[in-house]
């Protein structure tokens, strides 16, 4: 036949390829009974390469992957590529579940090995998922999808490895294409509630700010965290509304608690990465700030280093913009990302959010000498830090030792509704977190699911947020 034709880039069996031998061999182990494995492969952050690098330069690390795989296999076995950064393996040569596994296991390994391209040394690795014929799909695209499936969980679950296709995963996935289907309908249906999250200057004790955080009230699943949709308005693009809608609201609400209580709190909204050039950040922050008659200075926008790094200039002369006018600038996730020190100073950042597994990982030295380096950092700058994820007495020494300014977490309290929020704000913190060694911050540690519930003690009032 003249089809089954090869890929150009990698002279690999290409798509049409694999299905062709996959119908073939679907057709043969029918007969036999006996079992295959699919091997569904994608590299980790090829995008990266590619764009950092150059198209040229992660052309030839496809190249030089399909080498290795093509090396990998065994007589019989076939590797494709199926486009972009997506490869597939049928290894017909797997008798068991158990033969599969190590073979998915060298492949991750083989890739592990750092790749040098033009004298440039490189390391990737991958994801693969892998289905097993017949228990995992009776069809070619069945078994793709599934492999595809088990590849997205190890991509979820941090990268690197791979994962066999389970039952559940695809109930998994069935009930988050439900969700996604209805998510277009939520925004008209006003199915969208701003939670917020109190943020606790360490050395007043007071309330200073709220961390505006989405939730999702569905008809049928409960409240949904952002982890369950926002992905999905990304990739839709819905994620444009969603923001506009967020920072609307999250101001609406501040201006009301500005006129409504003593003491205002600035109310932080985070933007996300996605954001058309058309509509800059800047004009739509000044146009929902015009609209609800907020000051400025009560409104905080967080963006993470990945944002801040991505932007381009006019969208780094917004930021400058609004840092002018007062709106609070934060690094949202700090640490994670690939933060440039010299990118930092010419940002015009107000404050650092510490990410909060370096809270939560607190009794590893690595961690408080990084919290410490963040805070030398914000001071040599004139940056506040905040440490996110406090949910200990223990931690909020510790942070307060490293010399953080500000704490947010379960243990100073939780997202919650506004109307809970007011009451928390009415009550004050109620406990001096100033004092490391008070009685009533013990206590608070038994009471922390608590927290913002906790009735009005003496001295309460004294406490009230104040600017
Ligand atoms: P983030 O901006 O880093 O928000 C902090 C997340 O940590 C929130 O999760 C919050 O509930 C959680 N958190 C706070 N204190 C603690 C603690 O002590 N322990 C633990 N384990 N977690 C704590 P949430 O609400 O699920 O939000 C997740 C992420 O979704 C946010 O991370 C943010 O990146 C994004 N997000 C939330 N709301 C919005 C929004 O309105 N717009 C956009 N674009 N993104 C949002
Ligand atoms: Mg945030
Ligand atoms: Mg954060």
């Amino acid at each position: 036949d003249a089809l089954p034709i090869y890929d150009h880039l990698t002279s690999l069996p290409n798509r049409a390829h694999l299905y062709d031998r996959l119908r073939r061999e679907l057709e043969a182990h029918r007969a036999s009974g006996d079992v295959f494995a699919l091997h569904f492969l994608d590299l980790d952050r090829f995008k990266y390469i590619n764009d950092g690098l150059g198209h040229p330069f992660g052309n030839r690390l496809l190249q030089e992957v399909g080498l290795r795989l093509q090396g990998a296999i065994r007589n019989g076995d076939m590797v494709a590529r199926l486009g972009g950064d997506e490869f597939a393996i049928i290894q017909v040569t797997a008798g068991s579940p158990a033969d599969a596994a190590q073979f998915a296991n060298r492949i991750n390994q083989l890739l592990l090995d750092p790749f040098i391209i033009d004298g440039r040394k490189v390391v990737t690795s991958a994801s693969i998922g892998v289905t097993l014929y017949p228990k995992d799909g009776q069809s070619v695209e069945e078994l793709l999808q599934n492999a595809d499936l088990a590849m997205y969980r190890v991509k979820a679950g941090g990268r690197s490895g791979f994962a066999f296709f389970t039952g559940e995963m695809l109930s998994q996935a069935h009930e988050a294409i439900r969700l996604q289907s209805a998510l277009p309908h939520a925004l008209k249906a006003g199915e969208f509630v701003l939670h917020y999250q109190p943020q606790i200057d360490l050395r007043s004790g007071m309330v200073v700010g709220a961390e505006a955080l989405i939730r999702w009230q569905t008809q049928h699943d409960g409240l949904v965290l952002p982890a369950g949709f926002l992905p999905a308005a990304v990739e839709t693009g819905l994620i444009q509304d969603i923001d506009q809608w967020v920072l609307h609201e999250a101001c609406r609400q501040a201006k009301t608690w500005l006129d409504t209580l003593n003491d205002p709190v600035r109310v932080s909204v985070n933007l996300s990465p996605l954001r058309s050039s058309t509509s800059s950040i800047f004009d739509m922050v000044i146009r929902e700030l015009d609209k609800t008659g907020l000051p400025p200075t009560l409104l905080g926008i967080e963006l993470t280093e990945e944002v801040l790094l991505q932007r381009t200039h006019s969208a780094v002369g917004d930021l400058e913009d609004l840092h002018a006018r007062g709106v609070q600038i934060s690094v949202d996730d700090f640490g994670t990302g690939y933060s440039s020190l010299a990118r930092l100073t010419s940002l015009h950042v107000d404050e650092l959010k510490i990410e909060r597994s370096f809270v939560a990982g607190l009794k590893d030295p690595n961690n408080v000498a990084i919290i410490r380096a963040v805070v030398s950092l914000g001071r040599a700058l004139n940056i506040a830090v905040l440490a996110e994820g406090i949910e200990t007495a223990y931690q909020i020494e510790q942070v307060r030792l490293a010399g953080c300014d500000l704490v947010q977490g379960y243990y100073t309290g939780y997202p919650m509704e506004a109307r809970q929020f007011e009451a928390f704000l009415r009550a004050g913190t109620a406990v001096d977190l100033t004092k490391p060694g008070d009685p009533a911050f013990r206590q608070q540690q038994h009471h922390k699911q608590l927290a913002h519930r906790r009735p009005v003690e003496a001295g309460a009032l004294a406490a009230m947020p104040q600017w």
